[in-house]
């Protein structure tokens, strides 16, 4: 079913889980991802950002795969613009049929962040198009910008955001950020600035960016402090690149189409892992979805070739 980011993460937020949201930039990874979904009886949420279309995963190409596949599938699936912030890159998103939007205006002044989240809103909304926005600035893993807490989210400021744009979700900075971080480092997650964020915003779904490397104590805690969507996609790309390098090193003449398929499965097995520790399996099949877009009928699963 392909649904917008909204009907899933109210759901979320009113059953206390969180959805995981992440990227394929190829057929294998949204299939293998897609698969997990279905078998854990799980909402997903694939994101694509700007940067990842420029330079590969086309949306004029991936969104028709992602949506059929969505289509073809029991379980609600959306597909959301992450970190846009370049109004020809939203246009283009919205155009090539994407159901969600994030706009990230987390660099601006409040002011302005709330006044361009809101245009977005109400532009996106009259669409069909979930958005979120973020508040409070999720940094860089390289830089060490989760240890800043000059960019946490100030919870007041949230609850002035959410209810002056009106967004479906919110991204807050509570002491994670994107990418790798230092070997060995797993990052402080200010867990009661979770809860504050939540209670201000009067239970509005919360997003929580970075999961790469957060560990699975802080991803299940994050949950419970009231996080409904975790972001993870440094990791999801580094488990394809992982086995596929593994692979070639055990065996440097794996067939072509081998190392497809076993990418694929271990693209399902990473994301299987995620939702477990979401609380998102086993969720699905109660969301209410308006307007179901399964048009076929036709099941596909991960290793069958029709
Ligand atoms: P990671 O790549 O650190 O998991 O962050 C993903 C993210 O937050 C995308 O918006």
């Amino acid at each position: 079913m392909y649904t917008d980011m909204g009907t899933i993460l109210r759901d979320a937020a009113k059953r206390n889980y969180a959805v995981i949201a992440t990227s394929a930039i190829n057929m294998e990874m949204a299939r293998g991802m897609v698969a997990a979904a279905e078998e854990k009886n799980a909402p997903l949420i694939f994101l694509l950002g700007q940067n990842m279309m420029r330079q590969h995963a086309k949306a004029e190409l991936m969104i028709p795969m992602i949506r059929t596949l969505a289509e073809y599938a029991s379980v609600p699936i959306a597909v959301c613009l992450d970190h846009g912030n370049d109004p020809e890159r939203i246009l283009y998103s919205i155009k090539n049929g994407f159901s969600s939007i994030m706009y990230d205006g987390s660099l601006l002044p409040f002011e302005e962040n709330t006044a361009k989240t809101k245009e977005i809103v109400d532009l996106a909304h009259k669409l069909g198009i979930a958005v979120e926005g973020e508040l409070g600035h999720v940094g860089m893993a390289s830089r060490g910008d989760q240890k800043d807490e000059s960019i946490y989210t100030d919870p007041e400021k949230a609850a002035l955001f959410a209810s002056v744009t009106g967004v479906d979700a919110l991204a807050i900075a509570v002491g994670t950020a994107h990418g790798e971080y230092p070997e060995g480092l797993v990052p402080h997650i200010a867990f009661d600035r979770i809860r504050a964020c939540k209670k201000a915003t009067g239970n509005l779904p919360i997003a929580l960016h970075g999961g790469s490397g957060s560990g699975d104590e802080n991803i299940i805690k994050a949950v419970e402090a009231g996080i409904n969507k975790i972001n993870v996609v440094t990791d999801a790309f580094n488990a394809a690149r992982n086995y596929l390098r593994t692979t070639l090193e055990n065996n440097p003449k794996t067939g072509y189409m081998d190392l497809m398929v076993g990418e694929e499965q271990e693209v399902k097995r990473f994301i299987s892992h995620w939702i477990d520790i979401s609380g998102s399996a086993g969720k699905a099949s109660s969301i209410p979805v308006k307007g179901r877009m399964d048009r076929l009928a036709v099941k596909m699963r991960v290793g069958e070739s029709e």
